[in-house]
C-alpha cells in the first residue's frame, strides 16, 4: 500500500495503448488555445442607476459597476461581459469576498431576479464604500 506520486495524466494513459489520442474531427479543427475565455472584456463609461454618478472609463480594469456606490447592472449573461441579459435590474453590492486586501471581490446581486455575481473591486473603488462593506460582513 504506497501511494505512488503519480500525475493525473500518466492515469489517463493506461488505456491508450496505440498511439497518439484521435479527438472527434469537429474538435480537431478547432485550436484549442484561447477557447476558455471566461469574460469578454468591457470598458465603457456609464451612468450609474443607483446614485446618478457618470462613471469614465477605468484606468487599468473593466468597468462593471459604479466606482462610488458600487452597484452594478444586470446586463450579462453567464459570461461577463456578453451583455446578453436582459434583466436589467440593478446589482448593489452586497459584500466583499476574498483575503488579500489588494484582490477582493464584490459580489452583487440583482435586485430584480436575485442572481449574483462576483466582481473585481477596481483601483479606483470607493475605499469608503467597501470598507463599509466589509464592516457588515
Ligand atoms: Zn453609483
Ligand atoms: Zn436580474
Amino acid at each position: 500500500m504506497r501511494q505512488a506520486p503519480t500525475f493525473d495524466r500518466q492515469g489517463d494513459q493506461t488505456g491508450a495503448a496505440d498511439g497518439p489520442i484521435r479527438l472527434p474531427r469537429s474538435l480537431r479543427q478547432q485550436p484549442i488555445t484561447q477557447q476558455r475565455k471566461n469574460f469578454i472584456p468591457r470598458n465603457e463609461g456609464f451612468v450609474c442607476d443607483r446614485c446618478g454618478f457618470s462613471a469614465p472609463p477605468a484606468q487599468a480594469t473593466f468597468r462593471n459597476h459604479c466606482p462610488v456606490c458600487l452597484a452594478s447592472k444586470h446586463v450579462d449573461g453567464p459570461t461577463p461581459g456578453d451583455r446578453n441579459e436582459e434583466c436589467g435590474g440593478l446589482m448593489p453590492a452586497i459584500t466583499v469576498e476574498g483575503v488579500d486586501p489588494d484582490a477582493l471581490d464584490l459580489v452583487h446581486r440583482c435586485d430584480e431576479c436575485g442572481f449574483t455575481r462576483r466582481n473585481k473591486i477596481a483601483s479606483d473603488d470607493n475605499r469608503e464604500a467597501i470598507v463599509t462593506l466589509m464592516k457588515q460582513k
